[in-house]
């Protein structure tokens, strides 16, 4: 068998799309321009890239978008103090604090200082709460877009056995919350689960979020079953070039599995879309509006 890939650059190209037509009914009815504010403190290269890449798929989509970039010795209070103003400002519909925060920052604290309802990364406590009891919240986007690429590959996720690895606040947890709001049986692994390949081998859905290049081997996975990795390690190819890679060892799993996403070009795309599709969602709740549907 030869999975299927699952096209998550596509999927995501549809999304922002979609988003797209649902700011232009949002300004077309209530003169409502969702905005996102995005803050970069310090000057790391990968975070850079983010924003960068942030802000500009903000704007295409019709969004108004506000970067703020800020010097890497910037302290907790004047943090806090921007995060104030952001959550006072009714241009600004969603924050975005891009993490990792210098040593100095208490990271948890000023994401804490985020409004929930302006918390478009789902990372605050109130939003991983109403997630965890199933109440209506902001949801963290990379597991949000994977459930996203499931539904939109399988149809109903109702009565499969999802597990995930890696328990992470910002993946693996939120994960197993929305695959067993969609009624699967769901199993958290971790480094301490002490028999992996066993508890893999019994998913119809794998989901894998570890950080560990090519860690999961093609005879962990049950034949038929869909693979989200969620992985994106750096390594050094045999010809000295760097390359993206994921957490499954892609080649031995494309021979198992139904359908699998790659790295690049799987996950990743869909972070960026769900964010914009989380600050849509934050700007109705916050002007009282409904979300317009797909067909407006
Ligand atoms: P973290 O490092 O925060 O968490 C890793 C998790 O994996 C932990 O729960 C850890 O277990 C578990 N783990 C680590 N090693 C092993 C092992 N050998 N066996 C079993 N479990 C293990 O990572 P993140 O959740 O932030 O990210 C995971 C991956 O996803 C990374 O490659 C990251 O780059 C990628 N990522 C991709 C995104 C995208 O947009 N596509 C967005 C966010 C992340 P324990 O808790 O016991 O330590």
């Amino acid at each position: 068998m030869t999975a299927r890939i699952i096209d998550g650059k596509a999927f995501a190209a549809t999304l922002r799309g979609r988003v797209g037509a649902r700011v232009a009914a949002l300004s077309a009815r209530h003169g409502l321009v969702p905005g996102l504010a995005v803050v970069l403190v310090g000057e790391d290269p990968a975070s850079s890239v983010y924003v960068r890449n942030k802000g500009e798929a903000t704007k295409a989509a019709g969004m108004a978008s506000f970067d703020h970039r800020l010097p890497a010795d910037t302290s907790q209070a004047d943090l806090l103090a921007l995060v104030d103003r952001l959550n006072r400002d009714p241009a600004v519909h969603g924050i975005l604090v891009q993490l990792p925060l210098p040593a100095h920052v208490d990271a948890g604290a000023v994401i804490d200082a985020i409004d929930p309802d302006k918390d478009v990364d789902g990372f605050h406590v109130i939003n991983a709460g109403r997630l965890a009891i199933g109440r209506p919240g902001l949801v963290p986007c990379t597991p949000l877009g994977c459930r996203m690429l499931l539904e939109d590959a399988l149809g109903p996720l109702r009565g499969l056995n999802a597990v995930v690895l890696g328990r992470s606040t910002i993946v693996g947890r939120p994960m197993a919350q929305l695959l067993l709001q969609a009624d699967c049986t769901v199993t958290i692994c971790h480094s301490r689960t002490a028999d992996l390949a066993a508890e893999c081998r019994r998913a119809d859905v794998l989901v894998a979020a570890i950080g560990r290049p090519a860690f999961v081997p093609g005879d962990w996975i049950r034949p038929g079953a869909t693979v989200i990795d969620v992985g994106i390690n750096r390594v050094v190819g045999p010809d000295g070039k760097g390359r993206l890679v994921g957490d499954v060892d892609f080649d031995a799993a494309v021979a198992v599995a139904g359908a699998i996403t790659p790295v690049p070009g799987g996950v990743g795309p869909m972070t960026i879309a769900c964010l914009l599709a989380n600050t849509v969602e934050a700007a109705c709740r916050q002007a009282g509006v409904p979300v317009p549907g797909d067909a407006a």
